[in-house]
């Protein structure tokens, strides 16, 4: 199968923070990509800006080195990367100060599609898109692209939507999650509004419970201190399981338009109930031989954040009042895994005997490793012997269904960049998404500070902590395996 490339206009992209780690890793090795693709049209530029002081000889070496360094060999060759590096150009500048500005208003164009990416600390944003406002680099057409955290509560969020409405319209803010640039993500959408089989059944009648989890092997390593501020409530739950509980749960919106998705999505969060304490596992990870415990990473005795999280959340609408959403993620886990699954309730009568056990459908979406679904149904288990019913998958990993084409589904971060540049803000959370995010996350955080709640230590490499086990345990349920 051949993937379809559909071309996008012409376009300036300034990416701030230019030279740093999210610019090395995953912004610019996905603009090769696409440029591999044919996807970047002949004219198109990518300007790097930072503090450091290069030209533009020294940015393509930097960025040579790091497409080198992320990219695979084989999916590489010199005379295209030499090509798309042609296309790269540098501007020394510095967000808090007033020089190089004037310079970056000359090198962007004024007739192509202008894209600036704030990949810079959140307390630049501000400095940035005022800058571009008022030495007029930006135009009423020109796009922001903007980066998490987007706050680190309500309050912060709030301001942040404020700094940037003042330079910018909300129809050219794109706000960043790139779980929602995944393949699987939006296929859950194909899935549910593209079939008649999924739709009548997705709601409390007949779905008994869903899982989200997103779980890392990864410590909190080096950045530990940074971290330290967060947890995982806020650098996962508020935005990435936040999302992927909404593209699952949310009304069948009119169009596949950006504003008729988010309002669908934004109706999910405010349907959410608070949640009790009794619904909240928080833990740390300890050490082991192969690496210090959560606290030694943190430098912090002390630290109450938590690496570890699951919630049980309720969701008052029709549609769900009475199946529970179960969210987990947590760093230093069994294995590194993210998906979404759906647990359907048992057939209401069973007509074979006791033998043949007790069944139910489950559809699985898996963002991470091997994208793709399965669909778990019910048979009668080959051969003689009397009827014995075992659960078969109906896989679909995309490798298999759709050849290696398939396989190779477009990264994240290069699909969501192409939005920006076609202007579609489908995948792109609104302001007062976030915003809802916060005003449901922000009560729950602060249950736990006032209550003085320590988490628990958990084993690493493990599930996470037994507590975590039990929250499902005694709603007589239990947590898909991680396995990678
Ligand atoms: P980083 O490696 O620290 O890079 C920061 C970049 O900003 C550097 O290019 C730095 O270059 C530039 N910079 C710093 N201060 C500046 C200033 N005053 N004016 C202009 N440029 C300045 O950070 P990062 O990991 O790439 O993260 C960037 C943003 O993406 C952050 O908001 C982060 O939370 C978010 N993010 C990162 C990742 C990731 O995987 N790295 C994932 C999700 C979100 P100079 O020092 O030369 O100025």
């Amino acid at each position: 199968m051949v993937s379809r490339v559909i071309p996008v206009e012409t376009f300036d992209l300034v990416i701030f923070g230019g030279t740093g780690d999210l610019a090395r890793r995953k912004i610019l090795p996905g603009l090769y990509r696409r440029f591999v693709a044919g996807q970047m049209p002949p004219e198109a530029r990518v300007i790097g800006a930072a503090r450091s002081e290069m030209d533009q000889k020294g940015y393509q070496d930097l960025i040579r080195d790091a497409i080198e360094e992320f990219i695979k060999e084989e999916n590489r060759d010199p005379e295209t990367l030499d090509a798309f590096l042609e296309r790269l150009d540098y501007t020394a500048i510095d967000a808090r100060g007033e020089g190089g500005w004037d310079n970056l208003a000359k090198m962007v164009r004024k007739d192509a599609v202008t894209a600036f990416y704030f990949s810079v600390g959140p307390g630049l944003f501000g400095d940035i898109a005022t800058r571009l406002h008022d030495h007029k680099i930006a135009t009423p057409e020109s796009r922001i692209v903007v980066e998490k955290p987007f706050g680190r509560d309500l309050e912060s969020a709030k301001e942040l939507n404020g700094v940037l409405a003042a330079s910018f319209d909300e129809s050219q803010i794109y706000r960043i999650d790139h779980y929602l640039g995944k393949e699987t993500v939006q296929n859950l959408m194909a899935v549910r509004f593209g079939n008649v089989l999924f739709e009548p059944l997705w709601n409390a009648q007949y779905v008994d419970h869903v899982q989200i989890t997103v779980s890392e092997t990864v410590s909190v390593g080096g950045r530990g201190g940074y971290y330290d501020k967060s947890g995982a409530m806020r650098d996962m739950i508020q935005n990435h399981l936040m999302q992927l509980l909404c593209l699952t749960a949310m009304e069948p919106p009119s169009k596949f338009d950006p504003d008729a998705v988010r309002d669908e999505k934004l109706k999910v969060i405010r349907a959410l109930d608070p949640v009790p304490a009794d619904n909240i596992v928080r833990g740390q990870y300890g050490a082991d031989e192969d690496g210090p415990s959560y606290i030694e990473d943190s430098e912090n005795p002390d630290s109450r954040t938590e690496s570890f999280i699951a919630l049980k959340v309720d969701i008052s609408n029709w549609r769900w009042k009475g199946t529970p959403f179960y969210l987990r993620t947590g760093k230093r886990m069994k294995a590194r895994m993210s998906e979404i699954v759906v647990h359907f309730k048992e057939t209401p009568h069973s007509i074979f005997d006791e033998d043949a056990g007790s069944h139910s459908n489950i559809l699985s979406i898996r963002l991470q490793p091997d994208e793709g679904m399965d669909l778990r149904v019910t048979i009668k288990e080959p051969g003689p012997g009397g009827m014995r019913l075992i659960d078969v998958p109906l896989d679909m990993t995309f490798a298999d269904a759709l050849g290696p084409e398939g396989a190779d589904v477009t990264d994240a971060y290069e699909r969501l960049i192409m939005d920006v540049i076609r202007g579609n803000q489908t995948l792109f959370m609104r302001g007062d998404e976030v915003e809802a995010a916060w005003a449901w996350t922000d009560p729950i955080i602060e249950g736990w500070q006032k209550r003085g709640d320590k988490p628990v230590q958990y084993e690493p490499g493990s599930s996470g902590p037994d507590d975590a086990l039990m929250l499902l345990h005694r709603d007589g349920r239990r947590w898909r395996e991680l396995r990678a």
